[in-house]
């Protein structure tokens, strides 16, 4: 294969960082088979959809995209692939329901990909490979890094146990699995030595790591691991379960320089009848009192949730305690979505679902809510001088670069390009709802 002519992969990617971690595997593992990516789908010879199903509108969005590529496969006999969440829930269904479809890989099965995607080069066949294992792929499939080099994402777990009775995760991803510490600190390593400053650590619920490996270190002792390693300079992880942040990680924040002042915390409703139905198993009050205890060890930690609004059964007044909640705990930002039925799910089989008009009505008034909050934050910067991990040029304008703050603001600066990679001292000039201004100190 060496030396021959590469092939283009166009690669398209759905949902959350997990996925896009994972769209990152897929590149590396394929170019052992001299795929290279390209970003025309006209000119490509595989083409791959990493899907989320997550939520439905994501799922619309896979069966609109592949229709886009009918006619690529008739004019070119382009092979057509998709993987991720969607893949392992639909299976079978989504060879039989696209027949221009050559490929479905499930959530356990992109380390077979190589393997998968020369049986069609060679032999034409449609496949579908969507087994659950036991165990997790060798670590050499989870150390590929494909992104840029200030910044990297680290799966230090997949799958989830919880079974939140919204969440689709625990069925298309399976079970809670730890990899093993010692090779995720080896790959940090690397990392380190190829530039990277900054890792953020991946799972569904970062908290509950090494829970199912036995003699395995806690979350908080391997982020204490990680702060000894040479060049890395900032760690981040998502996401945490609120039941699961124990006082020590708190604390783990004052030990650990390089843990970033930011954590991402679902709260997902206000209203503790809303959290018991979601099966989240904390409530208001609990939750309330770990954001106390994080803003008070950790002065001036930015928090930032998921909340869902018209789950099954919210009345007004469950709304209202939504809305209560983020007066009272301020985040710094918010995603937020409106319920929907996810198969398999509890949630989707529970009676009392709220109307479509009242969802979006709660949306926007959260949102509305919460742009307020964000922005009466965000202007409480102006002036100061914050620490930007500088990674690369604006999109909006060239002339300018763009970075994070360790409380995770985005922040658009006029600067030369040698900077990108540094870590810099930028005062904070202009606030605006997503973003801040600023200009480089020195
Ligand atoms: S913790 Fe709950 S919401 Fe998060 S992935 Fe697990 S089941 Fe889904």
């Amino acid at each position: 294969m060496q030396g021959s002519k590469s092939k283009g992969l166009y690669l398209t990617t759905f949902g959350c960082q997990m996925n896009e971690k994972d769209s990152e595997r897929i590149v590396g593992l394929l170019k052992g088979l001299n795929y290279r990516l390209t970003d025309s789908a006209d000119k490509a010879d595989l083409i791959l959809i990493n899907t989320c199903s997550v939520r439905e509108k994501a799922e619309y969005k896979l069966y609109s995209t592949l229709g886009r590529y009918k006619r690529l496969k008739e004019q070119r006999g382009t092979i057509i692939g998709v993987g991720g969440c969607v893949a392992q829930q639909e299976g079978e269904r989504l060879l039989q329901r696209i027949p221009y479809l050559d490929l479905v890989f499930g959530t356990h099965n992109i380390h077979k990909l190589p393997e998968l995607v020369r049986e069609i080069e060679e032999k034409r066949l449609r496949i579908c490979k969507t087994e659950f294992y036991t165990e997790l792929e060798p670590d050499e499939s989870f150390a590929i890094d494909e992104g840029n080099k200030v910044k990297a994402y680290v799966s230090i777990m997949r799958g989830c146990d919880n079974f939140c009775s919204y969440c689709i995760v625990p069925y298309v991803r399976g079970r809670e699995m730890s990899r093993r510490s010692d090779a995720i600190l080896d790959e940090i390593r690397r990392l380190a030595e190829k530039g990277v400053k900054e890792v953020t650590l991946l799972g569904q619920n970062v908290n509950s790591y090494g829970k199912n490996l036995e003699g395995e270190i806690s979350f908080p002792e391997f982020l204490r691991r990680i702060g000894t390693i040479d060049g890395i300079e900032r760690i981040r992880f998502t996401t945490s379960h609120p039941k699961d942040l124990s006082d020590e990680l708190i604390y783990t924040f004052l030990e650990v320089d390089k843990l970033c002042n930011h954590i991402h915390l679902p709260v997902q409703s206000g209203s503790n009848r809303i959290l018991k139905a979601m099966k989240r198993r904390y409530t208001r009050e609990d939750y309330l009192r770990k954001v106390e205890k994080l803003k008070k060890v950790v002065p001036g930690i930015a928090i930032s949730t998921d909340c869902i609004v018209g789950f099954p059964g919210e009345r007004e007044e469950d709304f209202e305690d939504t809305l209560s909640l983020l007066k009272e705990v301020e985040f710094d930002s918010i995603f937020s979505f409106k319920f929907s039925p996810r198969p398999m799910t509890e949630a989707s089989k529970m009676g009392d679902q709220v109307p479509e008009e009242v969802k979006l009505r709660r949306l926007q008034v959260l949102q509305d809510l919460q742009k307020g909050i964000t922005l009466k934050k965000n202007r409480a910067l102006e002036g100061r001088v914050l620490k930007v991990l500088v990674e690369g040029k604006s999109k909006k304008d060239d002339r300018e670069l763009t970075g994070r703050t360790e409380c995770n603001r985005v922040v658009n600066f006029p600067a030369p390009e040698d900077l990108i990679g540094r870590i810099v001292e930028v005062r904070i000039e202009k606030a605006f709802a997503n973003s801040l201004k600023g200009s480089i100190i020195g």
